[in-house]
């Protein structure tokens, strides 16, 4: 086991509400809405592909005891990746460059536009940072019934593997031949950027 725990960023919960890419603006909130520009268009779960909205004046959250618990997984499992990536990079000759994690509840400011927890964990490519929401784990055990750390460690490692992806211009090369090919081919190849990520 590789204990080097990598720093989990911050936790932070939106003063306000936000519901299905619509703010609702609370009072002294400054919102910003703008488009992203799309990178998957399958039906992945990603939020990369929505229209995002940044939302301003984020507090910081008082962490409770499950959630501490959590990002010390977190952190665990992060390091983790970071150590069979700069093992698995080396013998190809690159270096490997972490991610940064954000854990989050409610909604965040992210290099890619605001993201509610509907969204789910996502990678965005701009800030190179995984954004884990704390709900989305909370949802693992109770509605999906995926429960125990392997379901959580499954989340990390494939958004560590869109990262990877990242690193190595896979992203780019798929985000180039969007529009150049028709929908149902470019959809065949979301489909296995996220098989990929999942390897
Ligand atoms: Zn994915």
């Amino acid at each position: 086991m590789h204990w080097k725990g990598r720093q989990v960023v911050q936790i932070l919960k939106i003063d306000g509400e936000f519901a299905g890419g619509i703010a609702a603006v609370g009072d002294g909130i400054s919102l910003i809405i703008y488009l992203i520009i799309t990178l998957l268009s399958g039906n992945t779960g990603d939020v990369l592909e929505r229209l995002l909205v940044n939302y301003q004046n984020t507090v910081p959250h008082e962490e409770t005891a499950g959630e501490k618990e959590l990002s010390e997984f977190v952190s665990v499992v992060l390091a983790d990746t970071e150590y069979v990536w700069t093992e698995v990079l080396k013998d190809y000759g690159y270096q490997y460059e972490a991610p940064k994690l954000v854990l989050f509840t409610d909604a965040v400011n992210s290099g890619c536009g605001i993201a509610s927890s509907q969204s789910g964990p996502f990678y965005c490519s701009g800030d190179e940072t995984v954004y884990l929401d704390l709900s989305f784990f909370e949802e693992l055990q109770s509605r999906f019934e995926a429960t125990g750390d392997f379901a959580i460690a499954y989340v990390i490692a494939h958004e560590v593997g869109h990262h990877v992806q990242n690193l190595l211009g896979i992203l780019d090369q798929i985000q180039e031949i969007q529009g150049q090919v028709s929908q149902e081919e470019f959809n065949e190849y979301s489909v296995r950027l996220e098989l990929q990520a999942d390897y």
